[in-house]
């Protein structure tokens, strides 16, 4: 381990938390500051309608490790978790709720495994709420992100987590992903472990999220699926799609037409329904076809462009002993 301690960025995003704010900041401070390591917490408001903005202030006069990030307008959690994210200098990044669900006394626990030579941390919840058929729907959530992420992932739904922070800059975070980030930075060959941590009861203000969101799951799922598989490679898909539905309407439309000439099938009076759905078909598989190639290309484009690598480099090993850390950006 190297003699200076790395620097952890803690990062927080705050909607309406006026009540929890100045209690989890000196919460953190007693909690880092008897960690020893160098460290910075970082407040981003995300459009509160309450005075969360002007006590991130003041803990900011009060403590030079806080930094607060005022985004001009409510954009949701993940985006203002991109922006703390953008903003953090620490070498491991600590992402928690800022309503002390998630206890900082907890933070030792995660540094020790990220010390231990983890990329990655989960907290795992000790006491799942889900009951009945809400604990089975959550247990094969799992199991199929776990599949599809090619990790065992018991648990990612808290997003108490720490992260070397080179996997966490290379994140493309929108929409409602901060959900999936667990296993969108954790594949095959990041070295993941969980740790078991309370979640406390919300003590002030209000949940921000319902409980029905399995529709937004299952579309998560989707797109993580997508993330992970074909990101660099969308015309497989597509592609594939596409050459499906143009061979299975020429089969249809061959198989119809040759049936017109051969055993009188008279498509216009028995078979028009048919016909008009094989020609479909086709159409629908020549339009897959392009719109792979056209997706294919821009996302060529994209990662042709510097600091947009579909890969994340750990480090760099030379001959001397200057290993040197890297960052790349997906
Ligand atoms: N949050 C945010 N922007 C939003 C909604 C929530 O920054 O639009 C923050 C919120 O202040 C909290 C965290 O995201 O720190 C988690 O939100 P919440 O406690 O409502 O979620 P729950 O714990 O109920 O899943
Ligand atoms: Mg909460």
């Amino acid at each position: 381990m190297s003699s200076v301690l790395p620097k952890i960025s803690i990062v927080t995003p705050v909607y309406n938390e006026e009540k929890n704010l100045s209690e989890l900041c000196v919460r953190l401070v007693f909690a880092l500051t008897e960690l020893g390591h160098p460290y910075e917490i970082i407040f981003v408001n995300d459009g509160s309608s309450d005075r969360s903005a002007e006590i991130i202030k003041t803990l900011a006069n009060v403590y030079t490790e806080v930094v607060g990030i005022d985004l001009a307008g409510n954009y949701g959690q993940t985006i203002a978790l991109r922006a703390g994210i953008e903003q953090a200098s620490g070498a491991i990044i600590i992402l928690m709720d800022s309503d002390l669900q998630h206890d900082p006394a907890d933070i030792p626990l995660f540094i020790h495994e990220i010390e231990k030579g983890y990329e990655v941390v989960g907290g795992k919840k000790l006491d799942r709420p889900e009951k009945g058929w809400r604990k089975w729907i959550s247990e094969k959530a799992h199991q199929v992100i776990s599949s599809i992420a090619g990790v065992q992932l018991s648990y990612f739904g808290a997003t108490y987590k720490a992260y070397k922070s080179y996997l966490l800059k290379s994140t493309n975070l929108l929409t409602d992903n901060h959900r999936f980030l667990g296993a969108l930075v954790v594949r095959k060959g990041v070295r993941y472990t969980e740790i078991p941590i309370r979640i406390h009861p919300r003590l002030h203000g209000v949940s921000n999220y319902s409980m029905n969101k399995i529709g937004k799951v299952v579309l998560d799922m989707i797109y993580l699926k997508f993330f992970i598989s074909f990101l660099t490679k969308p015309f497989r898909l597509l592609g594939t799609v596409g050459l499906f539905l143009f061979g299975t309407g020429c089969l249809l439309t061959f198989w119809l037409v040759l049936g017109n000439f051969i055993f009188q099938f008279h498509i216009k009076e028995n078979y028009f329904i048919e016909f008009i759905f094989g020609v479909s078909l086709i159409l629908s598989g020549l339009l897959f076809l392009s719109i792979g190639i056209v997706t294919q290309l821009s996302v060529q484009h994209y990662f042709h462009q510097k600091n947009h690598s579909p890969y994340i480099v750990r480090s760099i090993l030379q001959h001397s002993d200057n290993e040197k850390d890297s960052i790349s950006c997906r």
